[in-house]
């Protein structure tokens, strides 16, 4: 998934580009022009592989803050979610919402509301899941 291979492969393409440009710089007047477009070429070539690996590396930090960002809600509903009677409800300041489905809630993080089943089925339970059609 993530690694920091990117951020390595981007300071390893600096590097080069840095010492093409080392070797450019101290290049006396004599360097032939063809040797010259050479060295600029490879200096193209390293700042493109640069860019390519700072791109990965970019994509990266949008995927692991999107990660974050999902840990801290779902850390953020754990702390409010409270189990009765087989069903979740989620509590706020001055009110409570649910019930939620014990079973999508447990396996898929995912607070779906439960309803009253058909019913021919109510003496099979309480509530239904729309979701995975559990009964409670
Ligand atoms: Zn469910």
């Amino acid at each position: 998934m993530t690694d920091p291979a990117a951020i390595t492969q981007a300071l390893s393409a600096i590097k080069s580009a840095a010492e093409i440009v080392k070797v450019i710089r101290s290049a006396d007047a004599g360097m032939e022009k063809a040797e010259l477009k050479l060295k600029i070429a490879e200096l193209a070539e390293s700042l493109a592989d640069a860019r390519l690996a700072v791109v990965d590396a970019q994509e990266q930090i949008i995927t692991l803050q999107r990660q974050l960002t999902e840990a801290a809600r779902l850390a953020e509903v754990h702390e409010r979610v409270e189990r009765r009677n087989s069903v979740y409800y989620l509590r706020d300041a001055d009110s409570e919402s649910g019930p939620y489905c014990p079973r999508c809630y447990e396996v898929d993080r995912k607070l779906v509301s439960l309803r009253p089943p058909p019913r021919p089925m109510r003496h099979l339970g309480q509530w239904q899941c729309p979701n995975c059609d559990k009964l409670f």
